[in-house]
């Protein structure tokens, strides 16, 4: 708590101080006036609705920025969600995305039909190459790292949070991607998330991309689409949006 008033307050009008020590591998004093404040984003008024910063990728009516390969989403809408109709394929965006925070709902089909990886599977894959599971996993045994929220053949998520079939859920990703320089690969992609609130990925160093049954190798992109998965069940999405979280990248 400061109490007297800072040097630089009185000289620049901005709070703070010039004679405080340097932060490590920063050019700022602690507490320094001069250091730039965060720049101002509007949050939405309810949670986990789009900030003010946000690129919307699916609003409940609009699947503009989806695409199944050569031709637009085939997946369709009802009642807000957009809903995965099998064998149609994947869709993914049209924008290709590195660095991000992902907010995503998703609800699986009622009645619950099939087992283990069979039951109201899908997924989310970050930059087309990584898969967040999405499966229900309600009262549903599966292999640890294929249930909902892991990182698929990788990681199982640190808990299951799982809600029953039919009601909507909440995943909250933050995704880095991996980084390379001079064509080798100097920090692996790394996840950070929550399932319905819960933190179910701690900074977990991908091994590469996902697979059923290996592990993939890495190659050197560094931004991808993100693929939602058709794997033959009626699962749905609603209120999906994005911040591309690198200064370069953001809106
Ligand atoms: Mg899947």
């Amino acid at each position: 708590m400061a109490l007297t008033l800072p040097l630089a307050a009185a000289e620049t009008g901005h709070p703070g101080y010039k004679d405080t020590p340097i932060i490590p591998g920063t050019q700022w004093h602690v507490h320094d006036s001069d250091r730039p404040e965060p720049r101002v984003v509007a949050p939405a008024k309810e949670i986990g609705k789009p900030p003010a910063d946000a690129i919307v990728l699916f609003d409940g009516t609009d699947l503009s920025k989806w695409h199944s390969g050569k031709d637009d989403a085939k997946w369709k809408i009802e009642d807000g969600a957009v809903v995965c109709v099998p064998k149609s394929g994947d869709i993914a965006t049209r924008e290709e995305f590195g660095d991000i925070q992902l907010h995503i709902e998703f609800a699986t089909p009622v009645p619950p039909a099939g087992h283990s990886q069979e039951r109201g599977n899908s997924g989310i894959h970050l930059m087309g190459q990584f898969e967040w599971q999405v499966l229900d996993s309600f009262e549903n045994p599966t292999y640890a790292d294929g249930g909902a929220a892991a990182l698929y053949g990788q990681y199982p998520p640190l808990v299951n949070a799982s809600r029953p079939p039919g009601e909507w859920q909440t995943y909250d990703i933050i995704f880095t991607a991996p980084r390379f320089k001079d064509g080798e690969m100097i920090a692996p992609a790394y996840v950070t998330g929550f399932h319905n609130g819960l933190l179910v990925h701690n900074h977990d160093a991908l091994h590469g991309p996902t697979n059923h049954r290996s592990i993939g190798k890495y190659n050197k992109a560094t931004k991808g689409p993100i693929r939602l998965q058709d794997h033959g069940n009626t699962t749905k999405y609603r209120n999906i949006w994005v911040r591309p979280l690198k200064a370069e990248d953001a809106q």
